[in-house]
């Protein structure tokens, strides 16, 4: 099978998205993608995540031909080529509706550091894109513009995307974007939340840099 292991990879992120109510019903998308192939393995467009297979998963290139596949590939596939061919480092990406982060992406405000979880995404905030509907190319286009050099971008009225060099750390970014997102709308509710510092929210991404075991392939956290 081409590219099993980052179809395996998928299946079992998209199962733990769908587990940690990250995503709502089959909403959003991700994807790993493989550099020395030069092939992407995604999401299959309105599949149940807990029923997800590997061969479910479509293998693409970045020039949107489709390589292995049974199923039609995420309608957001362009997203996902748009951030492989600007960020070479990456090697997943993460696309979500999660519903504190999309609060925001609705007010079309950034997520502020109201905790230091969300550090990992190498911003000192999470910036908000303009709004263009889903599946288009001005989307895909300006998604990646608005992230810059960041590992996370909220889609105006839409949702969240994140990356990262590895699956796991992309959805981990996720995770921990959606909580400070929560602990954000939910201080605001009751008071004035003190935002962290650049400097501070700069020391923790560096400290992230070292943290954790040396072989979790992990950062942070
Ligand atoms: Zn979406």
């Amino acid at each position: 099978m081409v590219l099993r292991e980052e179809r395996e990879l998928v299946v079992e992120y998209g199962k733990k998205l769908s587990q940690e109510k990250l995503s709502v019903g089959t909403s959003g998308n991700i994807s790993a993608y493989n550099a020395e192939e030069g092939l992407m393995a995604i999401t299959p467009s309105g599949m149940d995540y807990m029923k997800l297979k590997p061969e479910d998963v479509v293998v693409m290139d970045l020039d949107s031909h489709l390589v292995d596949s049974n199923r039609k590939p995420s309608s957001e596939w362009a997203l996902h080529t748009g951030f492989y061919l600007k960020k070479k480092d990456i090697r997943a990406v993460v696309h979500t509706h999660p519903k504190y982060s999309t609060i925001f992406a609705v007010l079309r405000e950034p997520i502020r550091p109201v905790h230091y979880a969300m550090a990992g995404i190498g911003t000192y905030e999470v910036p908000c894109a303009p709004y263009y509907m889903y599946g288009t190319p001005e989307l895909a286009h300006t998604a990646v513009e608005t992230c810059g050099e960041g590992r996370a971008v909220l889609l105006a009225n839409h949702g969240l995307i994140t990356c990262g060099e590895t699956l796991p750390q992309a959805y981990d970014l996720t995770a921990n974007v959606e909580y400070t997102a929560e602990l954000a709308y939910r201080s605001r509710a009751i008071g004035q939340p003190v935002y962290l510092s650049e400097e501070e929210v700069k020391a923790v991404y560096e400290s992230f840099q070292t943290y954790g075991q040396a072989d979790s392939g992990k950062k942070g956290y």
